[in-house]
């Protein structure tokens, strides 16, 4: 294990090697509020192709077997105890699709929820998926606790296509009906995901497209600034004060709105840019 701290916000990259050889990530991340999550990866590098992921530039490397998956929590539970932090939160955000790897997720899952084995709250663990509908209902009813945060970046299709290549496997109707069936049976709110794009995801059609598409779903949406990616020098982030006046605007709708912070930006660990320098 290699790691590498930010020097702006208190993430600390993972660099990782999984029992099979292959390199892969995890990112610790310390909250201003205190508050410890473990950004966790499912496989090394990823099959999903997203247009603004330094992930899904590599493609899948490798999969990950369950001690793999679970090492990376135990490390960091480790890492964090050092510090005398809690470890508190886990959110699969990092490499890899987790609804492309069901079975592992779930076989992970099953044992951090147990009180017997990690003993995490369900609450206090989230999955987040490009949306594979079935998929989530099916994780919904056997983990009813745990969070999802589905990543919709447009409710306009030929623009979620463009930026997410999965995403022609699924109607936008599909995923709407999946999100309001896993809201119902966990009895929360999904978390919904739009990257801001500057003319993709933030043009007065892409909002009045997601405000229509949100329209009496219970769901809690995060706008998330983008980070930069050399890679891909034609997406460019949706300026500070647009994105913090299109937050607004959805609150005046009524949608409960966050405008993320995203941590980790000077180390590569921030959302979409873990790229797996791996270990030395
Ligand atoms: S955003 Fe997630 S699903 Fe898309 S390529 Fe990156 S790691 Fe894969």
């Amino acid at each position: 294990m290699r790691r590498v701290e930010s020097a702006l916000d208190g993430a600390t990259r993972l660099l990782l090697e999984s029992a099979r050889g292959a390199s892969f990530e995890a990112v610790l991340l310390r909250a201003a509020s205190g508050r410890t999550t473990l950004c966790v990866s499912i496989q090394a590098g990823c099959n999903a192709g997203c247009a603004f992921c330094a992930t899904g530039r590599l493609g899948l490397r490798a999969r990950l077997g369950l001690d793999d998956v679970l090492g990376q929590v135990v490390l960091g539970r480790r890492l964090a105890a050092a510090e005398g932090r809690h470890l508190r939160n886990l959110v699969f955000m990092g490499m890899g699709e987790p609804l492309f790897e069901e079975e592992l997720l779930h076989a992970a899952l099953a044992r951090l929820v147990d009180p017997r084995g990690f003993g995490f709250g369900p609450r206090r663990v989230c999955v987040s998926t490009v949306g594979v509908p079935d998929a989530m209902v099916r994780l919904a009813a056997r983990f009813p606790g745990v969070h999802q945060a589905l990543s919709l970046h447009s409710a306009v299709p030929e623009v979620r296509a463009a930026l997410i290549p999965t995403a022609r496997a699924h109607e936008l109707d599909a995923l709407r009906d999946a999100v309001a069936e896993v809201a119902r049976r966990t009895g929360g709110r999904v978390l919904v995901e739009v990257l801001l794009l500057a003319g993709r995801t933030d043009r007065p059609a892409d909002e009045a497209a997601l405000a229509a598409w949100l329209e009496g779903l219970p769901v809690h949406l995060n706008l998330i600034p983008y980070n930069p990616l050399a890679a891909a020098p034609a997406l460019a982030p949706t300026p500070e004060p647009a994105a913090r006046a299109l937050a607004a605007r959805f609150r005046a709708r009524g949608v409960p709105t966050t405008l993320r912070r995203s941590l980790g930006a000077d180390v590569a660990a921030a959302c979409g840019t873990l790229a797996g320098a791996g270990p030395p």
